[in-house]
């Protein structure tokens, strides 16, 4: 059937009275007569009244949890309870038969884990449905966002030749026969005769690009794929992950801040606004599954209230040197509770302590800066004291770390001086290095993990929950 309506548009728009065709997958099928049906354009899902005298015993058996089919019918006002309007059908079109011996999606509760084992036919279910409609409007806000203020939106490559964008492990790119790989004299591996003529590697970054388009276009950003090899098998981290990378010239680490502050803002807003129905089911979720743990890990507030806390509150603003006194002073680290307890200014603060300052000490959104050079990467720009850098982290209630930028080094000198220190080849990064060569300028940006923000406004506990078809260590099904 052709020319269909939604079953969005049919909830709330004003078609009652009218015939209307719509297509979808059975949820179920109750009594001969009644079909909850969806078609994944909203949570809610459309009730078909046939008349089972109208049909054959055989052609009633195919309509099964699952099946695609095609109804024609009038909108009208439902009896009911549990929805305002239902369709009561015509015609009925069976498009694709669901085996309900073998169909693995059974109209009851399933676990996450289950799911992920099934992720090509997760997306039917509530939860999948809700956190995939979710992540698409967080997206689309993305591009919005951006597009009103005169971003211009850059499109980095995903196959590298620098290897010092230092991010994390990188995936080697190559095209040479790994069973029989050319040498040269040396007896290493000849990457003259690979398909780049040297070694190439995926991104883990488009940062240093977009850099290089800050310097021409003023603003810039980047949403796409990044890639890290690392091994890290936790629920923060995939080994494919997307990242949108704002780059803003003539603009300082308080501008940068400003910035990463506001797009949040306006993201959650934009979901709060267009998915609330989504929103409220993934909260009664977040609730159900949070019963079976132990008081002291539940969420305090329900998730709509979680996100609307975080706008209406200005984020917690300190410097890297002040969360290392309250850490220094928490309970935790007195009683050596941290895995790794903080010794002295200079440790790398892990998720456990960034977790500790946001959700026990501060209990809103956080932002560190200003942390020592020592941890943090060559590009960022060296304070006046000489021994810190202007870089901030944000860190969000149960997420940790989810967004990491910094002021870049816009001196020629000082940025050549770190560069050389730290072991990163500047013979190879001209290109890179022209930009402070030509008309430098300050500038600033970061990098905000897009799965950890759907994570946050989603309230899913595992990031391989919020990306279709995720890859992490042993796992690149699908
Ligand atoms: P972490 O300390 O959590 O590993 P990072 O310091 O390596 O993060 P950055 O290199 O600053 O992270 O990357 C910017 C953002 O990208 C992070 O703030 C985070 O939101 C996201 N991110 C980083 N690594 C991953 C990953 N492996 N999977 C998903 N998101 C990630
Ligand atoms: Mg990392």
């Amino acid at each position: 059937m052709t020319n269909t309506n939604s079953i969005k548009e049919l909830l709330t728009g004003n078609k009652k009275g009218e015939t209307v065709n719509i297509n979808g997958w059975v949820r179920t099928f109750r009594n001969n007569q009644f079909i909850a049906l969806n078609d994944g354009s909203t949570i809610n899902n459309l009730q078909i009244v046939i008349d089972f005298n109208d049909y054959e015993d055989s052609f009633l058996k195919r309509i099964n949890p699952g099946t695609a089919i095609g109804v024609e019918g009038e909108l009208v006002e439902s009896l009911g309870k549990g929805q305002t309007v239902e369709i009561k059908a015509n015609k009925v079109e069976i498009y694709g038969d669901s085996d309900p011996e073998k169909y693995p999606l059974q109209p009851k509760r399933h676990s996450l884990e289950f799911l992920r084992e099934i992720a090509h036919l997760r997306f039917r279910t509530n939860t999948f449905g809700a956190v995939f409609r979710v992540r698409n409007s967080l997206s689309f806000a993305i591009h919005k966002f951006f597009n009103e203020r005169d971003f211009v939106y850059m499109h980095t490559p995903i196959i590298t030749g620098s290897d010092a964008e230092g991010a994390g492990e990188m995936f080697k790119v190559t095209t040479l026969d790994l069973e029989n790989p050319p040498k040269n004299e040396e007896g290493h591996i000849d990457y003259k005769q690979d398909f780049f003529e040297k070694p190439t590697n995926l991104t883990v970054s488009g940062q240093l690009e977009a850099e290089l388009g800050a310097m021409a276009f003023s603003k810039v950003y980047t949403f796409g794929p990044t890639f890290r090899a690392e091994n890290s098998n936790t629920s923060r981290h995939l080994a494919e992950f997307w990242m949108i990378e704002p780059e803003i010239a003539f603009a300082d680490i308080n501008d940068d801040m400003d910035l990463a502050e506001e797009l949040l803002k306006y993201v959650i807003n934009y979901v709060l606004e267009n998915n609330i129905e989504d929103l409220r089911f993934l909260e009664q979720r977040l609730i159900q599954e949070e019963k079976q743990k132990p008081q002291n890990e539940r969420s305090d507030m329900p998730l709509i209230e979680k996100l609307k806390f975080v706008l209406e509150n200005d984020f917690e603003r300190l410097t890297y040197t002040e969360a290392i006194e309250i850490l220094l002073r928490s309970k935790p680290n007195k009683k050596k509770k941290f895995k790794y307890v903080i010794e002295k200014w200079g440790a790398d603060l892990q998720s456990e302590h960034e977790r500790y300052l946001v959700e026990k000490h501060f209990k809103k959104p956080v932002i560190l800066t200003d942390y020592p050079k020592d941890i943090k990467a060559f590009y960022m720009k060296v304070n006046d004291d000489n021994n810190t850098v202007r870089a901030m982290d944000i860190l969000f209630p149960g997420i940790g770390e989810i967004v990491g930028g910094s002021q870049r080094e816009e001196r020629y000198d000082v940025l050549l001086e770190r560069m050389n220190k730290m072991g990163v080849p500047a013979d190879e990064m001209q290109w890179y290095l022209d930009t402070r060569r030509f008309g430098s300028a300050e500038h600033a940006g970061f990098g905000l993990g897009f799965e950890r923000l759907v994570q946050f406004v989603t309230g899913m506990g595992n990031i391989r929950d919020v990306i279709a078809f995720p890859r992490y260590p042993g796992n690149a099904r699908f």
